[in-house]
């Protein structure tokens, strides 16, 4: 099903959208956004529930309109055109299926609106149930189908269309662990077959992470950072970013040029933590993760007191107050020796992961 593959990028530019809210006044749910997605690009929409992800994926479908700005597909301006002449599907979590149609029905049921006779749509109906692994289905109802495999049908349904671009509102939040797991990695295959930009909605920073080539992360409207999974991760451009994604604490530190002083008056020499580099001395605020912490020898630079240790499964996470009073968390291996809490401990960071963030 190599057709559907994306020639143009999509261009969200200054999109505001503004809703009457009930209370009166207005809410901004999206605040003059623009990013721009490659051609075959995964790209991932990640935000606390209410940061405007959903609004955004209605306003590229068509179901909604901005108020400010515009969407492009390439040079065309999609944000003028209803949604059936945008090219562009939706796969929505509820799935959508229409219970008293086969799957078979379903999938074609698309083809059929737009003219097609249910003979000529058949080949691209086959073709998309091979492609998401349900070729012997097509007779089934819904109802007897997994939620997995309704998920599969709903994905090749929207797929048999041969849109440029898929959208994908959390297709994978009613599924359990296990099952979204194995999706997941089915929809990076589907994706990378076909070469349709999927835009992909999820509040799960983990999916975000594994699933996206880029990811874009929301806040309250607007875009806190855009990169890929590792710039994200490895450097959050804020405060914000760095809390949402990943397990981060964070320590208050006053920058002498030498090194990180903290509130309780111990250390950090300057290798430990990446930037400012070289910048002026002043206040900062160090964002750092479990597995940059090490338990180490009494003259390492911090000190605590344990105050939880949790098994994890696979590791064992080690929560610790330090002399500052903030708290770090720091994963150690199962099987490792691990201090009972109560227990006085120093800690390291590996030089170079710990990074400052701006307020
Ligand atoms: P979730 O992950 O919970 O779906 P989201 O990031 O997708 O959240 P949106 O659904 O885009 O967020 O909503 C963004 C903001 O706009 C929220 O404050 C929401 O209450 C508001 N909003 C969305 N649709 C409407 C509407 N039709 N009328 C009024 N307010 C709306």
């Amino acid at each position: 099903m190599s057709s559907g593959a994306s020639h143009d990028g999509l261009a969200v530019c200054g999109v505001t959208r503004r809703f009457p809210a009930p209370e009166g006044g207005y809410v901004t749910a999206l605040d003059n956004v623009s990013l721009t997605i490659e051609p075959g690009e995964f790209f991932v929409l990640l935000g606390p529930s209410g940061c405007g992800k959903t609004t955004l994926l209605r306003t590229i479908a068509g179901l909604e309109y901005p108020d400010e700005g515009e969407v492009r597909l390439g040079s065309e301006r999609l944000d003028v055109l209803p949604p059936y002449r945008r090219r562009v599907n939706t796969v929505f979590q509820s799935y959508a299926l229409f219970p008293h149609l086969t799957v078979a029905e379903n999938v074609s049921f698309g083809l059929e609106m737009e003219g097609m006779s249910r003979r000529e749509a058949a080949p691209l109906v086959a073709e998309a149930l091979e492609l998401v692994r349900l070729p012997d289905f097509g007779r089934r109802k819904p109802a007897q189908l997994s939620g997995g495999q309704q998920q599969r049908v709903a994905l090749a349904r929207a797929l048999a269309k041969r849109p440029e671009v898929l959208l994908l509102d959390e297709p994978l939040a009613a599924l359990d662990l296990k099952l979204r797991r194995g999706m997941q990695t089915e929809l990076k295959r589907i994706q990378q077959t076909t070469g349709v930009t999927f835009v992909f909605v999820t509040h799960d920073q983990e999916e975000a992470i594994s699933l996206g080539d880029r990811l874009a992360v929301f806040q309250s409207g607007t875009i806190a950072q855009i990169g890929t999974p590792q710039e994200v991760y490895e450097r959050p451009a804020s405060r914000f970013v760095a809390d949402f994604i990943g397990d981060t604490s964070f320590l208050e530190a006053e920058f002498t040029g030498e090194g990180y002083r903290l509130t309780s008056g111990e250390v950090l020499p300057a290798d430990r933590v990446a930037g400012p580099g070289g910048g002026a001395p002043g206040p900062v605020t160090i964002a750092l993760r479990p597995e940059h912490l090490v338990l180490a020898a009494e003259e390492a630079p911090l000190h605590g007191v344990v105050r939880e240790s949790v098994y994890v499964g696979s590791d064992v996470r080690v929560g610790v107050e330090l002399t500052s009073g903030e708290q770090v968390a720091v994963r150690l291996a199962v099987g490792a020796a691990c201090p009972e809490p109560g227990r006085r401990v120093a800690l390291d960071l590996l030089p170079g992961r710990a990074w400052t963030v701006a307020a």
